[in-house]
Formats: structure tokens, C-alpha cells, sequence
């Protein structure tokens, strides 16, 4: 068996102990004669796995007491829709642009009520985040939105804005990277294909005094997050298999020191990449601005198509998959999430290093 470094924006590298855990249990999961894929949502086995792992999420990231945790299928992309479906109430929210994952929840947004887009940095390719302090808030808005982390663009907010309507955040890709504030925002969900299991399933973490019945008339019951909370995310059947999954990976998280050794550890793999970016005269890094990197997603460029190629071609033959950037930037992309071993990120380094020798 060859595993190799996978730096996949998502779905993406697991962590091994966590896929040997799955294995393990894959015929008979502790003495009940089946894996969790066959068994029933309603039986006592699976209650107590989808109990134990959102009392394990709430315990990693400190969730008071008045946050809700709901499991939906539908993925990120689902809840760009739920989210105004469930939340607007006077019919607008503002919305903050910073690459194309929040671009396109603005744009479901539009379907349900307006979005007012309060800064678009496209024009920056989405290399920068705006002064959040600086923005023209709607005061009668139902929530700000903004995406974290844009997985594509490799930009993270280094600070959250402030406002009066509820903060709502997508934070797929940094999911569990660090530990989030759950009181500074209204609602924060992510896919958690980037950084916690296998794909088809988001975790929304949402204050209680958001869920409401007067919601819009038409939200699929599917999407209803009271109905969904009331019934302890068994709406219908749920992904069971994901949210097992997720489960080990919380348990791995605990056993790792929890969600501040991981952001030490997720700072220090990042700093190896982006020290030697800086230091390159081959690579850049695509985003200048320290202050909004992303510590989990970073592209990056030679200036040349060819020699871009060249090096994604004998990456991938050196067991370094995936590096390609997204079709919508070019260049490289290396997604270093929580279970990419500094070693992987070192062999990342290591290779820029003797590709830039041999190619200059
Ligand atoms: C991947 C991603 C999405 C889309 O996730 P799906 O589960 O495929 O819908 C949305 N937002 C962010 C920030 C992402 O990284």
C-alpha cells in the first residue's frame, strides 16, 4: 500500500487513523454484526454515534448552550439557499464578495430577496478581503454574509465584521482549522468534504433564536432548519456514514490536543510554504497581503504556463497529487488541511526547492 501526499481542495486528505478505524469496524461494527452504512438511523447504535459526535463538536469548539447543531444533506452549495430561505425576514442581507464561493451565494440570495453586495473584490482576482470596518452595513439587513476562507483564491478574513444584523459565515475549508468563535456569529455551516469527512453533508451551527416557523413559504422542509433541529437532524434519513465519519475525525481531533494545537500546527505547516514562496525567485504566491492568507489553502504561480505544467506533471509523478490550481485561477494550488502531516508540507517545500535548481 503507497499512500500519497493528496493536497486535493475536497474532497481531501483524511486522516489515517481515522480510515483505520473505518476499516476496522467496516464488517461489524463493535459486535453489531453490520457496518454503520447498513444499519438504521433509528437504531440505538447510530443514536448514540450521532450523539457522541455533536456532544464531541460542541466540547472541541466550547458551543454555549444556546447554539444549535444541525446535520443537512446538500453540501455547502445547499445552504446557500437555506440560509436567506431561513433567515431573511424584511428581505435583504448584505453580502460581502470575496472570491467565488460567495459570489454565488449572493446570487442565490437573489432568489429569495435582495443581496446587497457591500464590496466585490473581483477586480483584485480576489486577492484581498476589505476592511471589514470600513463597509456601509445595511442596519435593517437580516444578516451579513461572508465566506471565511475562499477555498479557490486562498483569502481568509483576519478579522470578522461587526455588525447588527447576525454574521453568517460558510467555513468549509477551515472547518475545525482552528477554534471558531461560535458567540461572535448568528450561523456559521460548512461542507465538510474540506476538512472533516466525506462529502454530502453540512454541519450548521446556529444560534437558537434564529430558527423561526414564519420563514419563507416555499423553503423545502428539507431545508427547514427549526424542523430539521427539532427532529435531531432525522428529519429523513440522514448521511449516516458521513456523520460517523466526522465522528472519528473529532475523536482523532481530541487525541491531537484539540482545535488550539491544531491551529499551531496548521500555522506552522503554512509558514513552511509560504516562507519558501516568498523567498523563491521561480514562485509567487498569488496572495501579496500576509495578513489574509489563507493558512489552509495556498496558490501559487511560476508567471509561466509551461514551466506551471511542467511542475504540476512531476509533482503528481513524485506522489505529490492534486496540486493543480483551480480551472479558474491556473497556476498550483496546495490544500494543507488538518490532517496533512508537516511532513507531507515538507516534501511539498522540499521538491519546489529542487524543481526551481533543475529549472533555472
Ligand atoms: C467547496 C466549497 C463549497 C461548495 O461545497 P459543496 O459541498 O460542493 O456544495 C462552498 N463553499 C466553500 C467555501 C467551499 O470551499
Amino acid at each position: 500500500m503507497t499512500r500519497v501526499y493528496n493536497f486535493s481542495a475536497g474532497p481531501s486528505v483524511m486522516p489515517v487513523p481515522v480510515l483505520e478505524e473505518a476499516q476496522k469496524d467496516l464488517l461489524d461494527y463493535k459486535g453489531a454484526g453490520m457496518s454503520v452504512m447498513e444499519m438504521s438511523h433509528r437504531s440505538k447504535d447510530y443514536q448514540q454515534i450521532i450523539d457522541t459526535t455533536v456532544a464531541d463538536l460542541r466540547e472541541l469548539l466550547s458551543i454555549p448552550e444556546n447554539y444549535k447543531v444541525i446535520f443537512m444533506q446538500g453540501g455547502a452549495t445547499g445552504q446557500f439557499a437555506a440560509v436567506p430561505m431561513n433567515l431573511l425576514k424584511n428581505g435583504a442581507a448584505d453580502y460581502i464578495v470575496t472570491g467565488n464561493w460567495s459570489a454565488s451565494a449572493a446570487k442565490e440570495c437573489g432568489k429569495y430577496g435582495t443581496a446587497n453586495v457591500l464590496a466585490d473584490t473581483k477586480d483584485t482576482n480576489y486577492t484581498v478581503i476589505p476592511d471589514v470596518d470600513s463597509l456601509a452595513y445595511n442596519d435593517d439587513a437580516d444578516y451579513t454574509y461572508i465566506c471565511e476562507n475562499e477555498t479557490i483564491y486562498g483569502v481568509k478574513y483576519p478579522k470578522l465584521p461587526q455588525t447588527k444584523a447576525p454574521l453568517v459565515s460558510d467555513v468549509s475549508s477551515m472547518f475545525l482549522s482552528e477554534k471558531h468563535d461560535i458567540e461572535k456569529y448568528g450561523l456559521l455551516y460548512g461542507g465538510v468534504q474540506k476538512n472533516i469527512g466525506p462529502a454530502g453533508l453540512a454541519i450548521i451551527i446556529v444560534r437558537e433564536d434564529l430558527l423561526r416557523d414564519d420563514i419563507c413559504p416555499y423553503c423545502p422542509t428539507i431545508l427547514n432548519y427549526k424542523k430539521n433541529e427539532e427532529k435531531g437532524s432525522m428529519l429523513n434519513t440522514p448521511n449516516t456514514w458521513s456523520i460517523y465519519m466526522c465522528g472519528l475525525t473529532l475523536k482523532w481531533l481530541k487525541e491531537q490536543g484539540g482545535l488550539d494545537a491544531m491551529r499551531e500546527r496548521n500555522e506552522k505547516k503554512a509558514a513552511l510554504v509560504y516562507d519558501y514562496l516568498d523567498n523563491s525567485k521561480m514562485f509567487k504566491a498569488n496572495v501579496q497581503d500576509k495578513a489574509v492568507r489563507s493558512l489552509m489553502n495556498i496558490p501559487f504561480v511560476t508567471g509561466n504556463d509551461e514551466l506551471d505544467a511542467k511542475f504540476i506533471a512531476e509533482s503528481t509523478a513524485a506522489g505529490l497529487k492534486s496540486l493543480k490550481g483551480h480551472r479558474s485561477v491556473g497556476g498550483m494550488r496546495a490544500s494543507i488541511y488538518n490532517a496533512m502531516p508537516v511532513e507531507g508540507v515538507q516534501a511539498l517545500v522540499d521538491f519546489m526547492e529542487k524543481f526551481e535548481k533543475e529549472n533555472s
